[in-house]
């Protein structure tokens, strides 16, 4: 699996990025609404919104979820 943002092979900790900063590239994209976000969910949005300042305070990647 490469990483979406540069083609890079992912690291295993970060995938599929290959790094925490190719991470955070995807995130700042999803936050700025590349991304669809579910308008019939707001709670889905809600949890988005927690999850993705989550990543952005450095939690460990084993904390964040599995998106179903
Ligand atoms: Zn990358």
């Amino acid at each position: 699996m490469n990483c979406p943002i540069c083609k890079k092979p992912a690291a295993p900790k970060y995938r599929p990025f290959c790094s925490r900063r190719c991470a955070d590239v995807d995130l700042g994209r999803w936050l700025n609404g590349s991304y669809a976000i579910p308008a019939d969910d707001p709670e889905g949005l809600d949890e988005a919104l927690e999850k993705a300042r989550t990543t952005l305070e450095d939690e460990p990647p084993q904390k964040s979820r599995q998106q179903d």
